[in-house]
């Protein structure tokens, strides 16, 4: 895939940009094991310091940053104003938090002192992906460089602007240069620095095929992975739900990111039969209302997707469930003749072995399935090789716990739709991936923990 920004709604090409050269890649590297020696040694006030002052760069230069998302990727400028304002909160988060996370562990044995202590590992290198292209990469460097890590970036092909964006932000906020870098790499080349012997551990975000891939290659190599990866996730309407609060959670859950383009939109909708029409015509009727377009605009509700390959793929699952016996309620085609819009849409009469139901769809359609008990909703949650987020609405809130104790996810949201945020833990299991980003435990995956034992 060649390295270049292409702006998905005009499908002009912006810049093409130049892969490293071996030499270049050896002396980044290089780069990274020699400030790891002196950055490990920093203090957490020193790296507090930087941080709150990155997160002033964001929010100072949030508006050509945003721009550049939405001229990548295509997201609408909004979202990507909202996507760096979350980054520039996690530096401010972990820089009030990471000491206290990572403070030695008083254990309880028969030593006359024992206590874990948390050291950083060395060079983290990071497989991140297009659809976040901030807040994908803060969400693993800001704990992994508070921890005392270093960071190495790939970046999804198609947003090498926003890399080079971030690598120049942590330089110009006063980071050592070697504490974040940029690779310019093809997917090919991530072997080769995988198995570098000073790369100490890998982080990948994306499909399920880049996350087997890179995986068996640092299994083979022994070093420690975590991986976000797909989901298909559920949300599930109980007949007690506050249809109007869930038809606006569900358009916002499914839509989120810019046309859906997030591992967490809600992608499945489960929903009791007694309350199907209801909550079927809310819903469109929230879908009707969204504005498709320029995602500079700030009227724009929906820009396009991210590449034509994307287009052509959401395409394929509508038709094929269309043929097996789907009923298009609202959309179900391409908008416009420019660029990679494809109209939000709303399907109805889903079933299993269909495209919508057995697949991720990584774009603006939402698939209605019925259901006429809350165990089946359960049964049909669950029917997923992925297990990332879920939602579940109804006013019970009791029932809503005991639910979400059968729902096989990293996530599950009672009466709202599934979200990210820094203080709480996020991941997957199942093909959705494993390890967890952010929040204490976050911090915690690549950290040395030490066992300090006094006899
Ligand atoms: P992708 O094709 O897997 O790309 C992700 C990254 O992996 C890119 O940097 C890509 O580089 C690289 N890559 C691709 N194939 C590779 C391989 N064989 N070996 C090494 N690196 C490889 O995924 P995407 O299309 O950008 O993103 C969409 C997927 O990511 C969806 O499945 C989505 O659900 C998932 N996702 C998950 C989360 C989560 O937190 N769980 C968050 C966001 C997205 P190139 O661009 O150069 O190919």
């Amino acid at each position: 895939m060649a390295i270049q920004s292409k702006n998905p709604a005009t499908e002009e090409v912006i810049k093409d940009y130049k892969e490293l050269s071996n030499e270049e890649l050896e002396q980044k590297i290089q780069n990274a094991k020699e400030s790891f020696l002196s950055w490990k040694e920093t203090s957490f006030f020193e790296r507090s310091k930087l941080m709150h002052a990155h997160a002033t760069y964001l929010r100072l230069h949030a508006e050509e940053m945003a721009i550049l998302a939405s001229i990548e990727m295509g997201k609408t400028k909004n979202a990507a104003l909202t996507e760096i304002e979350k980054c520039a909160f996690t530096c401010d988060y972990y820089a009030e938090n990471a000491e206290r996370i990572l403070s030695p562990e008083k254990l309880d044995t028969p030593a006359q002192e024992n206590y874990a202590s948390f050291e950083p590992l060395g060079i983290v290198f990071a497989v991140m992906p297009w659809n976040f292209p901030y807040w994908q990469v803060y969400r693993f460097a800001v704990p992994a460089l508070m921890a005392g890590n270093v960071g190495l970036l790939k970046h999804a092909s198609n947003v090498p602007g926003c890399a080079e964006a971030m690598e120049k932000a942590f330089l110009e906020t006063g980071f050592p240069s070697g504490v974040f870098q940029n690779l310019f790499l093809s997917s090919s080349r991530v072997e080769n620095v995988i198995r570098d012997s000073r790369i100490i551990a890998v982080t990948l975000t994306g499909s399920e095929k880049a996350g087997r891939s890179v995986a068996s290659i640092a299994g083979d190599e022994i070093k420690k992975t975590v991986l976000e990866l797909g989901g298909s996730d559920p949300f599930i309407v109980l007949d007690d739900a506050d249809i109007e609060a869930a038809a606006d959670s569900a358009m916002i859950g499914r839509m989120q990111n810019n046309a859906g383009q997030s591992c967490i939109s809600a992608k499945r909708f489960i929903v009791i039969d007694s309350i199907a029409e209801k909550f079927t015509k809310a819903f469109v009727s929230r879908f009707e209302k969204l504005i498709i377009g320029d995602p500079l605009s700030s009227e724009t509700n929906v820009g396009p997707l991210a590449n034509e390959q994307g287009l052509l793929e959401i395409e394929r699952q509508v038709n094929e469930s269309v043929s097996l016996g789907a009923k298009v309620l609202y959309g179900g085609k391409r908008f416009g003749d420019k660029g990679y819009f494809y109209m939000p849409t709303i399907l109805s009469n889903v079933a299993k072995g269909m495209p919508v139901y057995d697949e991720e769809v990584f774009g603006p359609v939402a698939p209605i399935i019925v259901v006429s008990s809350e165990e089946d909703a359960i049964r049909i949650a669950n029917d997923t090789p992925f297990g990332l987020g879920s939602t579940i609405f109804t006013k019970d809130l009791e029932k809503a716990k005991k639910l979400a104790k059968k729902i096989e996810a990293g996530n599950v949201f009672i009466n709202g739709f599934v979200r990210s945020d820094p203080r709480a833990p996020f991941g997957g299991i199942k093909r959705s991936g494993y390890g967890r980003e952010l929040s204490d435990y976050g911090i915690k995956e690549f950290v040395n923990i030490k066992n300090v034992w006094i006899v």
